[in-house]
């Protein structure tokens, strides 16, 4: 990124420099590919998540007007993050049919409630690889199945999963997935749409000068898409390590809350989530005041971080079944690749103390 930086050039300029740039881009570009088992020219950037998002499901949509295919159907789940909600929300304005497919008490797709929602008529399915704010991973393979059976096209929120779990878009035959740097430790402002060669090329939702064959136009960003492939590296290189280290320290958090008396449930229960997510309720105990009591010590969320803030519980949890009141007791934890066993065990002390002071308050615990 320091080079890119230090030495600016535009890919598209007809001179060393620009071809340097070129051949930087192409160099990650493959890295983010292999990360996914995708082709490189099958990859196309974006600024973020939330505009490949956009691209996938605006600009399918588009396609389908274009060509004048006749299925209007678009199915989302109900605990999409907001950047696939309110596309779709958008597509519901300007005619297209919108369902919503439920989850389970879990946060897991409801897939006989999905079977009844695809139908002939359904142009795209678009399903999350994993919650932002539970981590609850989805059964793709089922999702898949069910799509292909309808003729609909498949598109996958991967913003949170990929980097985190193997993700191979040839294996899980999907039309579409959504990447973002920042999520795998790369730098924030840039991200990536996949889009199989096997799928209609969604059509851009923006209009320039033909970069990215014109899907996605506009002056590519070379420091930000180095630092998206050197992420991607690194994230293949650690893949299962991480794995294996995410899901250690969130087992001996939850051990050491136990051990001070201040057991949390975890809202996602026996679902099999991303590795070192956990998504915690603690009976009789605001969160949000939790976290802010906590503030300075502990780095950690109640809803989902884009959307914190407002004063609306989740609508992750509240489609998991959560009344209001239940919502407001959950918060979560992320413990990520730098994490380490004294940060978590500083963490579950902090948390311990809080939450027996705030059960005490409330009159639920007495010592
Ligand atoms: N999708 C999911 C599941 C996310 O968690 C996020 C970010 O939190 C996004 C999309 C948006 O990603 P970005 O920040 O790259 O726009």
């Amino acid at each position: 990124m320091v080079a890119a930086w230090t030495t600016p050039a535009n890919a598209g300029s007809p001179h060393i420099l620009g071809e340097r740039a070129a051949a930087a881009i192409s160099g990650a570009r493959a890295d983010v590919a292999k990360l996914i088992a995708s082709a490189p020219s099958e990859i196309v950037f974006t600024s973020s998540a939330t505009e490949a998002n956009n691209l996938a499901m605006l600009g399918v949509a588009d396609w389908a007007v274009e060509t004048q295919n006749p299925r209007r159907r678009i199915v989302v789940s109900a605990v999409e993050h907001k950047a696939v909600l309110e596309p779709a929300h958008r597509l519901k304005k300007l005619g297209f049919d919108v369902v919503v497919a439920p989850v389970d008490y879990s946060g897991v797709i409801d897939l006989s409630a999905l079977r009844v929602l695809v139908d002939s008529n359904t142009l795209l399915i678009s399903i999350m690889v994993a919650n932002n704010e539970t981590g609850v991973l989805q059964p793709l393979s089922d999702v898949v199945a069910i799509a292909r059976a309808n003729g609909a096209l498949i598109h996958c929120d991967g913003a949170q999963a990929a980097g985190k779990i193997p993700l191979d878009v040839v294996e899980l035959d999907i039309d579409y997935l959504s990447l973002s740097s920042h999520k795998m430790y790369g730098p924030v402002g840039v991200g990536g749409l996949y889009v199989s060669a096997a799928a209609p090329p969604p059509r851009p939702i923006q209009f320039g000068g033909g970069q990215q064959n014109s899907i996605r136009p506009g002056t590519e960003p070379v420091p930000l898409i180095v630092g998206f492939g050197a992420a991607a590296s690194l994230a293949c290189s650690k893949l299962s390590a991480d794995a294996k280290h995410g899901d250690e320290l969130a087992l001996r958090l939850l051990a050491k809350l136990q051990e001070r008396q201040a057991p949390c449930r975890r809202t996602t229960n026996g679902a099999p989530v991303l590795p070192g997510t956990l998504s915690l309720s603690a009976l009789g105990v605001d969160a949000d005041d939790l976290v802010s009591l906590l503030q300075t010590k502990v780095c950690f969320s109640t809803g989902s971080a884009c959307t914190s803030g407002q004063v609306l519980s989740s609508h992750v949890l509240l489609a998991m079944g959560m009344t209001q009141m239940e919502a407001r007791t959950v918060f979560r934890i992320y413990c990520n690749r730098y994490t380490t066993e004294n940060d978590i065990d500083i963490a579950a002390d902090e948390i311990a103390k809080a939450l027996l002071r705030a059960r005490l308050a409330s009159g639920r615990s007495r010592q």
